[in-house]
């Protein structure tokens, strides 16, 4: 039970109840609670309006079966989601998520966490998130086509570049955006370009898109560095995860002059004290689709380990990259002993309550997700905007942009934290200023 404000208590009991046996969401939801408690004594009018019992009650669920059919000719089942949480600031936004452990928790923990995240960047985007319980783990090329084919030809009637516009997340990426953007072309008879983001750059894709969160959180992981008055220069850092977020912060790590040390999947990890060779990682896991492991058996010096946990190399820095509750109380305990000092979450949600607490109680300094990996969803606002004007930006633009959003994100997280009583508390202070322009656009709006 998060540790509440009696107003918030009722709220939270609430949701426990409306949404039973929905884990992570209730954790996501009892998270943001926890930092609000200085809000609503400030501003009684948020509680007056139900904000906060508006805010935990998506907009819309829809919930959906995909039927199609593998290359050995079997019918196959799966259930499909799109959580449209809130759009008091745009059209729902966020990614779609492709893993067997998907369920309506997840995709409702990640919707709601996309809120405040989305609210953040300072762009008008709403917060929604959706995906299957498909798992395209050893699915051919044809499959994977079949199956975003057949989700879309459901989910298509939702979507709409003012409604809702979905993009990537744990597996999705270029390909399925392509296929899922092919199909909706073809079913609406609409170029509507800006309905998904994550495209390809030859068909309405935006520069730096694909590196964004990965180049975001260790943009955010640096403004933090800077406040301490530390840098990345001859930092040992631990990226957990070898996707999308990892491969592009390992890069951004190398590029500020620290060294990333280890990477993980879900079959172990790798320790490279020379550096994690990023261009082997992509080519690994993007290009074969291949595992981890097999890392050390195309460079020297490197070694795999299948158990165990990945926060157990030494690190000063962790980056967190791979999935909800990676990071937990043990692995927070051996960071602290080996003298970490910043731990900026890539993915959503990585670290535990318990793991959050003993880092933040040992002086460790903690950037979560939803303002240190914002620069994803930042950059598909900024795809949004490039669609809007029929334009396409230069990838140093788009980058500076990114950088400049993510120092945005920082400021405004440090600004309101020292505002609310709790300098240095970036959890705290991404909770609530994210809340704060929701809210107020709720109220402008009305009882809706
Ligand atoms: N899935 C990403 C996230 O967690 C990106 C969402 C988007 O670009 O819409 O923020």
């Amino acid at each position: 039970m998060p540790d509440l404000d009696a107003k918030l208590t009722d709220i939270y009991t609430e949701v426990l109840k409306r949404n039973p046996g929905e884990t992570e969401f209730h954790q996501a939801v009892g998270e943001v609670l926890e930092s609000l408690g200085p809000v609503v004594a400030k501003h009684p009018q948020y509680a007056d309006a139900e904000v906060m019992r508006r805010l935990s009650e998506p907009e819309r669920q829809i919930i959906f079966r995909v039927s199609w059919v593998d290359d050995a000719g079997r019918v196959q089942v799966n259930r499909g989601f799109r959580v449209e949480f809130n759009s008091a600031l745009g059209p729902f936004k966020g990614g779609l998520r492709f893993h067997p452990s998907v369920y309506l928790g997840i995709v409702k923990f990640l919707g709601f966490e996309q809120i405040f995240k989305n609210s953040l960047t300072g762009m008008p985007i709403g917060g929604g998130k959706g995906g299957s319980d498909f798992d395209p783990k050893g699915r051919s090329d044809g499959e994977v086509m079949r199956f975003c084919q057949a989700f879309m030809t459901e989910l298509y009637r939702h979507l709409g570049e003012y409604t809702d516009v979905p993009a990537g997340d744990i597996g999705v990426g270029g390909r399925e955006i392509g296929y899922l953007f092919g199909q909706y072309k073809r079913i609406t008879n609409r170029y509507e370009a800006g309905v998904l983001t994550g495209k390809g750059l030859t068909w309405g894709g935006s520069q730096v898109r694909t590196e964004a969160t990965g180049y975001g959180v260790v943009f955010f992981a640096d403004e933090v560095l800077k406040a301490r008055g530390e840098s990345f220069d001859g930092k040992r850092v631990v990226v957990s995860g070898s996707g999308n977020v990892a491969v592009y912060a390992t890069e951004k790590v190398h590029e500020l002059g620290g060294t990333v040390v280890a990477c993980s999947d879900s079959g172990g990890y790798v320790v490279d004290e020379k550096g994690i060779d990023v261009e082997l990682v992509k080519d690994l896991k993007e290009i074969r689709r291949a595992r981890i492991s097999e890392y050390p058996g195309l460079r020297g010096g490197a070694r795999f380990v299948s158990d165990g946990s990945v926060w157990d190399v030494p690190c000063d820095v962790a980056l967190p990259c791979a999935t909800q509750n990676e990071l937990d109380a043990r692995g927070a305990k051996v960071l602290v002993e080996n003298g970490a000092t910043v731990v900026a979450e890539g993915a959503n949600m990585p670290c535990t309550p318990e793991a959050v607490r003993l880092l933040t109680d040992a002086g460790v300094t903690f950037a979560p997700g939803k303002a240190a990996n914002a620069g994803g969803v930042a950059t598909s606002a900024l795809e949004m905007q490039q669609n809007a004007s029929r334009d396409s930006w230069t990838f140093e633009h788009t980058e500076a942009r990114l950088a400049e959003i993510m120092r945005g994100v920082h400021d405004r997280c440090l600004e309101t934290a020292d505002e609310y009583g709790t300098p240095g508390n970036y959890a705290a202070g991404a909770n609530i200023a994210g809340f704060i322009r929701v809210a107020d656009a709720m109220l402008a709006m009305g009882v809706v």
